[in-house]
């Protein structure tokens, strides 16, 4: 049997607790909301002898974030930002094991939403701006926690709204840590012993997102003409969705591949694209979503026409999601108006440049150390994330944005899972392993 009746680490219930506010991001007007969620994390820094502020959207009052400073002993050094999201993806409750909004504490796991993404790190942030309240320990400069609401749609009603109206609270901050990185994991190396990496993300790829219009002449379905615009679209979008864009390795991604090979011993050639896409295939599940990041993605996502079998719409609309890896905007940009072709309007849809965070200096040494720190055989590699996150927001401050949620392995080989999906979970020896690597980053970076 598991070991459930035994008294659990801190850090432990404040994740169940998280877990049992149901923050569900349905998208705009119909969430639940953080409101609850973040009224409770405020109390908990309240009560620790913090001085939180709870922030209201004032569109939207139920959507909140909770941003709290505590004060280094050195406040002539820049600040540090952890920050995380409070909300979630809808669960399908039907096909889960547990009610996914319980906080189930089972066989050395702790079950619910959010439980990987990321309730896991806000729980980890709490117990240290806690611990430090109780036992009067300090950081060394200023730390400035944020429990934000609404990544998981787009950051309208958190981390977008707070760099625009609150600026003010992040003053000071030089740097940043959030999800998608710094996750250990085992890999096996090119003579079968295993590797344990760690991959802290110092990139994203940008969002460019576009919607297209095209147009035509309306009439009857059974009288073609030679301008219809479903055509239109369905050729543009052929076209941009097929293209085959030429790799482009940014130099965080050309350091990930070299140093992930490195240290499994395996041999590569990044000198062409075909040396490139050979490499990441050679490093597989160690490449992270390298088979992404290494060049551009335009996909197709949505297309609006027609309503009628027999009438010829006379305009017709689609989005593409189109991902760029960093230092590619100007070429992506300068290449569309010809893949869309003539005749197609091209509009931004949504704009978030590629990221790009320096991997070597002190950021960068403290969070390795601090991954060392908890598994001293960590190998720790720079990546790149293939979507975004609310980084994107942060860095708009001028704020080095990193993906740094430590998780350590768990002796027994669980594994974390079910993130977006079903049964999310993760060991509480990973919950407590990274809690116990984001204390020393937030204490001696
Ligand atoms: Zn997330």
């Amino acid at each position: 049997m598991s070991h459930e009746g035994h008294e659990q680490p801190e850090v432990v219930d404040l994740l169940r607790t998280l877990l049992r506010f149901d923050t569900t991001n349905h998208g705009p007007g119909r969430a639940n909301g953080e409101l609850e969620a973040a009224r409770w994390v405020e109390g908990l820094l309240r009560d620790a002898g913090w001085e939180p502020v709870l922030l209201q959207h004032p569109a939207d009052p139920r959507r909140a974030s909770v941003v709290v400073r505590i004060e280094g002993a050195d406040r002539s050094l820049p600040g540090v930002l952890a920050q995380g999201h409070l909300d979630v993806v809808p669960a399908e409750a039907a096909d889960w094991s547990v009610d996914p909004f319980a906080g189930e504490l089972r066989d050395g796991y702790v079950l619910g939403r959010g439980a990987v993404d990321m309730k896991d790190t806000c729980a980890s942030m709490l117990a240290v701006a806690l611990d430090w309240g109780r036992s009067g320990r300090r950081p060394r400069r200023d730390v400035v926690l944020a429990f934000v609401a609404d990544e998981e749609t787009d950051g309208t009603y958190g981390a977008e709204w707070l760099v625009e109206a609150h600026a003010d609270l992040f003053a000071g901050v030089a740097a940043a840590v959030s999800e998608s990185g710094a996750a250990i994991e085992e890999h096996p190396a090119a003579d079968g012993t295993p590797v344990r990496l760690a991959r802290i993300s110092a990139g994203e790829r940008g969002t460019l997102h576009v919607r297209l219009t095209t147009r035509g002449t309306s009439g009857h379905g059974s009288r073609p003409g030679p301008d219809n615009a479903v055509l239109r679209i369905v050729d543009a979008l052929h076209r941009i969705g097929h293209h085959p864009w030429p790799v482009h390795l940014a130099d965080v991604v050309r350091a990930q591949l070299t140093q992930t090979a490195a240290a499994l011993g395996v041999e590569v050639d990044l000198g062409s694209d075909e040396g490139v896409v050979a490499a990441v295939a050679a490093l597989g599940a160690a490449a992270d979503v390298a088979p992404y990041t290494i060049r551009a993605s335009t996909t197709p996502t949505v297309v609006h026409a027609g309503t009628k079998v027999n009438v010829v719409p006379g305009t017709a609309t689609a989005e593409v999601d189109i991902r760029c890896p960093p230092g590619y905007v100007e070429q992506l940009q300068a290449a569309l108006p010809a893949l869309v072709g003539p005749d197609v309007e091209v509009e931004p849809a949504s704009v978030g440049y590629p990221l790009e965070a320096p991997t070597s200096g002190p950021w960068w040494d403290a969070m390795v150390g601090a991954l060392r720190h908890v598994d001293p055989a960590v190998v720790v590699v720079p990546g790149c994330m293939g979507g975004g996150t609310d980084a994107k927001s942060f860095a708009r401050l001028g704020i080095a944005c990193y993906g740094f949620a430590p998780v350590t392995l768990d002796p027994e080989g669980r594994r974390r899972t079910g993130i977006h999906g079903v049964d999310e979970r993760i060991p509480v020896s990973s919950l407590v392993g990274g809690l116990e690597a984001l204390r020393h980053f937030l204490e001696t970076v």
